[in-house]
């Protein structure tokens, strides 16, 4: 049988794909890149915002325009949180929740009577990262969260914290590496809290044997809250394996919002945290979110979180306009903010962001740096790579020589490039 797999949304929602491709091909079945020539397709949902679950539907429907013979098998939060609307939706054969969806691959073959056991071997750890064409892996080591933020969808779609064992993520990490992934991201809902369910396990301990026991050239970590970090967390870095960045979402300046979001960390908090990363680890980048217009944010809330935004000198903002999501407490908050002003404050948000991009990418011009080559395309007949310095700033450059640098590791000199926002040029 060859099996689509898609996903919208998350980090997590794609590591979850490469789980079940490796599910699907152990079992023999091939993984196809295009959703028309596949017997099963499966979807990934996402839920996160309004405009999210608009968009899962709308590829749902697509999906099956596209092959109306296939079986249609839909997961994720918006296949979660909506699932009597998503099973009666045209072309739909089979909801998987997000409680189940570990075992997706074996309830596609069992519900659809496939033969679970391989028709032809494959190769023992073979998976589908290079099909996909990825050179950089995403790892769920937990899902789940403990936490009720008052926004947050995902941890009513995800419920509470499961993590997977340290010997069985090492074990996927090792397959990577013989495969020859060069980057390994680590992925949760809330990656802080892992551990908290197994026995003498943290992400301190997680982290300490990923480096003993794997080889992977570099590891970092995707979105992590910036709460119940083990206390010696930073020691860590000085192994020059764990790359220097961190996305650590505040989503607020103001101490009041982050209040009524129900976060828990503060400002303050937060910029000793920073302070501490960086005073211990050179060049440590840090990346953040923010929710403009949650219910209630005042002109001088807003203009708290401004000036916090302008102090912290943040190498990216991932900016998002808030928006109710049933099912959420916020979203009965009172005192919404205008969609207008919510437009005003992002416009606002968007350039402060940009400034401080720029200021973050300009302190990295002069340095000599390993940048890991990912993806290549063609400008004016000159071959122009695209590839991210440890500290995940992006890079292009263009060989001198014909030589293939995909998913090599070179060093390079940084230098501003003009041409393209918020891009540095390798040479
Ligand atoms: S900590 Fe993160 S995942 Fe958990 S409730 Fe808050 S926003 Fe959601």
């Amino acid at each position: 049988m060859k099996v689509h797999l898609k996903a919208l949304g998350c980090r997590l929602n794609e590591a979850e794909l490469e789980q079940w491709s490796q599910g699907f091909r152990a079992a023999g079945h091939a993984i196809v890149t295009a959703a028309p020539d596949a017997d099963v397709v499966v979807l990934n949902t996402c839920a996160v915002t309004q405009e999210a679950s608009a968009k899962s539907r709308r590829l749902l429907n697509r999906l099956y325009r596209e092959n109306p013979a296939a079986k249609l098998v839909v997961s994720g939060c918006y296949a979660t949180l909506q699932a009597t609307e998503v099973a009666n939706t045209l072309g739909v054969d089979l909801v998987v929740p997000n409680t189940e969806k570990d075992q997706l691959p074996y309830k596609v073959m069992e519900t659809f009577a496939l033969p679970v056991m391989p028709e032809i071997a494959t190769e023992p750890g073979e998976n589908s990262l290079f099909v996909r064409g990825r050179h950089r892996a995403f790892i769920k080591i937990q899902d789940g969260c403990r936490y009720r933020c008052t926004f947050c969808i995902v941890t009513v779609a995800r419920g509470e914290e499961r993590s997977r064992t340290e010997a069985s993520i090492i074990e996927e990490i090792n397959q990577l590496t013989e495969q020859g992934v060069q980057e390994i991201v680590l992925t949760g809902v809330h990656v802080g809290g892992y551990g908290s369910d197994l026995a003498d396990s943290s992400l301190h301990s997680l982290v300490q044997r990923i480096l003993a026991e794997t080889d992977i050239p570099r590891i970092r970590f995707a979105s992590v809250e910036p709460w119940d970090l083990p206390e010696d967390f930073f020691a860590l870095f000085s192994n020059s394996r764990l790359m220097p960045h961190m996305h650590l979402p505040i989503q607020s300046g103001a101490d009041s919002v982050l209040r009524r979001m129900a976060r828990r960390c503060k400002t303050t908090e937060f910029s000793q945290l920073v302070s501490q990363a960086r005073s211990s680890i050179p060049g440590f980048n840090v990346t953040t979110d923010i929710i403009v217009g949650f219910p209630g944010e005042t002109e001088e809330e807003w203009r708290e979180t401004v000036n916090f935004v302008e102090q912290m000198g943040f190498g990216h903002v991932h900016i998002f306009t808030y928006s109710p999501r049933a099912g959420t407490k916020a979203a009965g908050l009172a005192n919404p903010v205008i969609e207008a002003l919510k437009k005003q404050r992002s416009q606002e948000l968007h350039q402060l962001a940009e400034c401080s991009q720029q200021a973050w990418l300009q302190q990295q011009v002069g340095k000599t740096v390993p940048v890991l080559w990912e993806r290549s395309r063609e400008q004016d007949g000159q071959l122009i790579y695209t590839g991210y310095t440890p500290n995940y700033c992006k890079v292009i450059t263009s060989p001198h020589d014909a030589r293939d640098l995909e998913n090599q590791i070179t060093t390079v000199r940084l230098s501003l490039a003009s041409q393209e926002e918020g891009v540095l040029l390798g040479v």
